[in-house]
């Protein structure tokens, strides 16, 4: 097959070159993301590949099926960047990547649970300040005396419960779907009790509407002092104000953010001013106790392996009839 591969990154061109040796299929290297401006080079394709941050322009939908394409298989998690309707009616078929690696992003978020528990973080800080003291504030715990606390047991926080479990720490689970099979490595309780038990909480729920800050004031209220806060889901779960004033004023303990409300305006690019960059970031940034990733906790060789496969091989189901794996029908 012949694939036009759009949004191609420089990390994704040896697995697209291990695909074309071990397939011969011929993959199109675009570097832009599909637009109305470069939708032609679909001519002569079989299938398209995009990773697509912006939404897809509507004259691209009747154009793709101009040319005979009838699936688009995007290499993200994330959607939102289709017209649904238009898809239908262009008869134009979508599939994803759901879950390239959900262990990439649990052991980001294990490293980050135990730096800080550790207080990593915060030692190393003074030390650049040229501060080698031992002061009994950087007592620190070991995790198999804790316990954890996983709001979301879904694919990423079923993996996060399993790492901490692994090490000894008691686990807490809370997700209105339950599931037996993870009682193995976790308790499953309400929300008010894994707030006010747990030593390290973190989050792994998607954002709709219903989650919308499901972590704001009374939840942080509710939690132990020098509680660790891990948000890698995303960031409206938590209001990112509330957390900032916990963090201030002492009562947490720590906090682990791969992800804000305020990423846009600076994740994924260079500054040179710290004064241009959002002033929630700032705050965070100038506590010791706090790890700030830029939305990078998924970034690992296995993970960009995955999206590139796994959306390839749904072209290749797509196109000998095989049933799709990943069919999103919202
Ligand atoms: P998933 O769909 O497998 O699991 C989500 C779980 O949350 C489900 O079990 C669901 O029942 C549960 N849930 C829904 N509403 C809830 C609520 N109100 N309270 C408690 N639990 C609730 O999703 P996943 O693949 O594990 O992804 C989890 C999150 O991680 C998503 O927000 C996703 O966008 C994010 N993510 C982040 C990165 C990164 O690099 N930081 C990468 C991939 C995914």
């Amino acid at each position: 097959m012949k694939v036009a591969f759009f949004d191609a990154s420089v990390d994704e061109i040896p697995y697209i070159q291990q695909w074309e040796q071990a397939t011969g299929d011929e993959i199109i290297q675009i570097p832009d993301f599909l637009s109305k401006e470069n939708v032609h080079l679909v001519a002569g394709c079989d299938a398209v590949s995009t990773k697509q941050i912006p939404v897809i322009d509507d004259e691209v939908y009747p154009q793709l099926a101009e040319f005979g394409i009838h699936h688009l298989a995007l290499r993200s998690v994330g959607y939102n960047v289709v017209n649904f309707e238009l898809a239908n009616q262009y008869d134009l078929t979508i599939t994803n990547v759901p879950a390239y690696s959900p262990r990439a992003i649990a052991e980001n978020g294990l490293t980050v649970g135990l730096n800080l528990l550790r207080k990593l973080s915060t030692i190393q800080a003074r030390m650049r300040r040229l501060d080698f003291t031992l002061p009994t504030s950087l007592l620190s715990d070991e995790i198999f005396t804790k316990t954890v606390g996983v709001i979301g047991v879904g694919r990423i926080g079923t993996a996060t419960a399993q790492l901490y479990h692994a090490l000894g720490a008691n686990v807490l689970g809370y997700d209105p779907v339950y599931n037996a099979a993870n009682e193995a490595f976790l308790t499953y309780t309400d929300l008010p009790t894994l707030l006010t038990q747990a030593d390290i909480i973190t989050i792994h729920t998607p954002l709709d509407e219903s989650t919308y800050h499901l972590i704001g004031e009374p939840e942080f209220q509710q939690m132990k002092p020098g509680a660790i806060f891990i948000n890698q889901a995303r960031g409206g779960l938590v209001d990112t104000a509330t957390l900032i004033q916990h963090l201030e004023n002492g009562h947490l303990g720590g906090a682990g953010l791969d992800v804000l409300s305020s990423e846009s305006e600076f994740f994924w690019k260079q500054f040179t001013t710290p004064t241009d960059l959002p002033a929630d970031y700032q705050r965070l940034a100038a506590l010791d106790n706090v790890i700030v990733t830029p939305h990078s906790a998924y970034y690992t060789n296995l993970a960009v392996q995955n999206m590139v496969r796994q959306s390839l091989t749904e072209c290749q189901h797509f196109l000998t009839g095989e049933k799709l794996l990943y069919k999103v029908e919202p």
